[in-house]
């Protein structure tokens, strides 16, 4: 790209930057949908040996200078697309991603690839991790703990990340079994295992993570206290009380629920304070997620990190009622804060913060900072999903 172009994107209204970058993103996936039915005719007639490559991958790599990773999924792709070419048509059209064809492409046949793919369209990849545990689920997991070898004896080197590459999870049991069966030294990084949630069959999920020495004893003591209630100690059902508890103790605290709504007492006309049940009120009429509406009718879908928003704002007198008060993520919270200091010259407040806790995206878990004492923690469990959301 000619390094003079950035200077003269500046001149562009928002609606021709808006339509240009639609119009390229169009580009980029004929040309990738181009490519890839070209690596697969080049691989048919294997015309990387005669260029001096022992692989399609090589070549890809060596010659067209693609990441391992772009040259793994172009290649995938390239494969499966010459038994089913509607493939090409759908990443041409934008319906399908690279990233949901590596997830699919162990599961096509002739018979099943049309609805499958149908099915997959404008999917994400954790719809599509759930559209493939519904077509073939897989038995839970034990429960399992498992401590991880000392921080010291492991490989500094990064692990092979295949996280993110596909079916790696998903054809599941084979791979992931055979993943576990490999020296830990090579799988670990520093910090363990990244944490995952995977789906295995409908309603069933498969939750693991590196738990600290800490967390560790604490799960040990919750066993031992509720050894009458859950006389196994599975890990699963304590976590799912844990989070019980845990997500009602936040909900008290960010939107100020309580099982007996009170009028507030301390509420101050003209204060910034937003009063409780006002608060109760706008989660429940906004459904715990961002109420921000765009020009274009859309609204936003972020349901993790919210806050309370003054649509007039404070500044000019916006009052904190129901009428007035929405939720908004912080990214669009801080976006009409700008736009009301560029419009009404305000000076920028930032919105009271409260945070909430969406579904799944918003937990995380943290990895061991004592990686000596660290130990893995397999949960197979139902219902995350209906716990957390
Ligand atoms: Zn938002």
């Amino acid at each position: 790209m000619n390094p003079k172009m950035l200077p003269t994107l500046v001149q562009l209204s928002d609606h021709e930057l808006l339509e240009r970058v639609k119009r390229l993103a169009e580009r980029e996936r004929e040309a990738t949908a181009s490519l890839i039915a070209h690596l697969a005719e080049l691989d048919e007639r294997r015309l990387y040996l005669a260029e001096g490559y022992s692989s399609l991958f090589t070549y890809c790599t060596q010659v067209l200078h693609l990441s391992e990773h772009a040259a793994y999924r172009r290649i995938e792709t390239a494969r499966i697309t010459r038994r089913f070419p509607v493939i090409l048509e759908m990443l041409e059209k934008g319906s399908v991603n690279l990233t949901t064809i590596g997830l699919l492409t162990a599961h096509l046949t002739q018979e099943n690839h049309r609805e499958v793919l149908n099915a997959a369209r404008l999917k994400s990849k954790r719809q599509v991790e759930e559209l493939l545990a519904r077509l073939h689920p897989q038995p839970p997991v034990p429960s399992s703990i498992r401590k991880l070898p000392n921080a010291s004896h492991i490989s500094a080197s990064p692990p092979a990340q295949y996280d993110d590459e596909p079916s790696s999870q998903l054809t599941g049991q084979g791979q992931e079994v055979a993943t576990q069966g490999l020296s830990s030294l090579a799988l670990m990084s520093p910090r363990g295992r990244p944490a995952t949630v995977v789906p295995l069959a409908p309603e069933r999920y498969k939750v693991q993570f590196t738990a600290s020495a800490e967390t560790y004893k604490k799960l040990r003591l919750a066993q031992d206290l509720l050894r009458h209630q859950i006389p196994d100690g599975d890990p699963a059902a304590i976590f799912d009380r844990a989070l019980t508890a845990l997500l009602e103790e936040l909900a008290k605290k960010k939107v100020a629920a309580t099982d007996r709504p009170r009028e507030s007492r301390d509420h101050v006309p003209g204060s910034r304070h937003i009063p409780a049940e006002v608060k109760r009120a706008v989660w429940l009429r906004d459904g715990g997620r961002c109420a921000f509406v765009g020009p274009n009718g859309r609204r936003c879908t972020e349901q993790g990190f919210l806050e309370f928003h003054h649509v007039t704002p404070y500044a000019v007198g916006g009052q904190p009622t129901l009428e007035n008060i929405q939720l908004r993520c912080r990214a669009h919270n801080g976006y009409e804060a700008e736009l009301d200091f560029g419009t009404r010259n305000l000076p920028v407040v930032r919105e009271q913060r409260e945070c909430y806790l969406g579904p799944e995206k918003s937990i995380s878990f943290e990895g061991a900072e004592t990686q000596c004492n660290s130990v893995r923690t397999e949960l197979g469990f139902a219902n995350l999903h209906a716990s957390a959301g």
